[in-house]
């Protein structure tokens, strides 16, 4: 993308009303503008980040096999009656009237509507296990909007579910959900550690959030440091195998871990005190086994081996699609602006051209820009009429993980210069290094 034809609205000024920097970064870097409050359009750059942490979340779903589907965002309030939740909800869900009088609802979560979709299409323990997801916006009317796409009213979620015969395969799936989440954090740079939450009504060990540690998180979490050094890394796990997947759930969960909500002092207080921590955290996703709470009232049965109905065990498993966006920003910034993750970034590099019009460099900056997008990637060429110093505070600005910088000077001695914006350092080398280069950080054959 050719910068001067691109809509990239940055702002110059820090927005007063952005309290914390993933919010103050996403509006100055013309990624996001608010249309109400707590409701937000995705400009072109802030759209193409969303997209791709969208694909990852998709791409690690449909590794481990579960299935992809969209459901609407507007439902009827008679299936929320079934539950019980449509009075139960309280006032963060949006209810609508339509013409003919009928209650709707701008839906908050989805586990009415797949149950409905399981009861009337699913009838044998034969078609079990099944576990289906879909990325769609949701609407909580939340009191307090705040901090930008971090708490929204509308937001983007990843809500899969899963249906089984046994509360033993269910619990399989809840631990194949939490190695999916592992994989997907970690491919978008980030470190998510799964902390044990509120378990609600059912009790037991039965619901994990994942945290990232920012200073600005809403949570206050409670851990012992040990628990930073696990990584997932490129394991390969068989999703069908319940011993793998419950070995990687003892590893990531045996030491302490915990949100506000559960957290429990004589327990902490067990861990050396060296290791212990407190600190904030911002919560990117929550996997959930509620057993039959919704298939037994709406009678989401199965015809059991036996050919009796029973109810299915269920779960849900949530991934804050839009949240992320922000919670990525928390934990890569500094002073001059974003620093994306390679995994996420908008452009894969950007090119800085020294001197434009300069008929060399102009020249050397579309060669380079060719050779970039022929390798599958995008880079984003600054091609405007402005200064140096102007087009460096925009690269830094937005975040672009590589920089690639050519002016006359450079170009004499037959060099451009290779910057990362994570670590400020450069190297020169021939523009054909610098390609080869970008192609090998991005795992692209030259
Ligand atoms: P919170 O405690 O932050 O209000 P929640 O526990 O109510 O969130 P879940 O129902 O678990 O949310 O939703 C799954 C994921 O969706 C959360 O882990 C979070 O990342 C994201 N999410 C929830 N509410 C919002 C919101 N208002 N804005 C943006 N993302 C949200
Ligand atoms: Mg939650």
């Amino acid at each position: 993308m050719r910068l001067s034809r691109y809509f990239l609205p940055v702002l110059k000024e820090t927005p007063a009303e952005a309290q914390i920097a993933s919010h103050r970064l996403m509006l100055r870097a013309g990624m996001i503008k608010q249309a109400s409050a707590g409701i937000y359009s995705w400009l072109p750059l802030g759209y193409k980040v969303l997209r791709n942490v969208e694909r990852i979340v998709h791409e690690e779903q449909q590794r481990v096999g579960h299935i992809p589907m969209l459901m609407p965002t507007l439902q009827s309030a008679d299936l929320w009656r079934e539950s019980g939740r449509y009075d139960a909800y309280g006032p963060e869900m949006l209810r609508i009237r339509d013409r003919h009088e009928r209650d709707m609802l701008y839906g908050p979560t989805n586990e009415e509507m797949i149950t409905d979709i399981f009861r009337s299409h699913v009838g044998s323990y034969k078609d079990l296990p099944l576990t289906l997801y879909h990325i769609q916006w949701k609407f909580r009317d939340e009191v307090r909007p705040r901090f930008g796409v971090m708490r929204g009213r509308e937001f983007l979620m990843k809500d899969g579910y899963n249906f089984d015969l046994t509360r033993e395969d269910a619990l399989h799936a809840y631990n194949r959900h939490l190695v999916s989440y592992l994989r997907t954090y970690e491919r978008m740079g980030l470190q998510a550690i799964p902390m044990r939450a509120d378990s609600g009504p059912i009790g037991g060990d039965d619901t994990h959030e994942f945290l990232v540690l920012a200073e600005t998180g809403e949570s206050e979490v409670f851990y012992d440091s040990e628990i930073t050094d696990l990584k997932f890394g490129d394991r390969q796990i068989d999703p069908t195998s319940h011993e793998q997947c419950r070995a990687v759930l003892e590893e990531f969960t045996s030491r302490y871990a915990r949100t506000d909500e559960t957290h429990d002092e004589a327990l902490f207080n067990e861990i050396p005190e060296a290791r212990r921590r407190v600190a904030r955290g911002i919560e990117v996703g929550q996997i959930f086994y509620f057993g039959t709470k919704y298939s037994e009232p709406m009678g989401a049965t199965v015809q059991g081996p036996d050919g009796k109905p029973v109810p299915v065990h269920m779960g849900s498993h949530g991934i804050g699609v839009s949240r992320l966006v922000g919670a990525l920003i928390e934990a890569n910034h500094d002073e001059n602006g974003i620093i994306w993750p390679e995994g996420v970034t908008p452009f894969h590099c950007g090119i800085v051209n020294l001197k434009q019009g300069d008929a060399q460099a102009d020249e050397a900056c579309t060669a380079l820009y060719e050779a970039i997008e022929a390798l599958g990637l995008e880079p984003l060429y600054d091609d405007r009429d402005e200064r140096a110093g102007a087009k460096f505070a925009t690269m830094d600005l937005v975040g672009l993980p590589w920089r690639i910088t050519v002016g006359p000077r450079g170009l004499k001695n037959g060099v451009v210069e290779l910057t990362s914006r994570r670590s400020g350092e450069s190297e020169e080398l021939p523009p054909e290094q610098a390609v080869e280069k970008i192609a090998q950080i991005y795992g692209k054959a030259v």
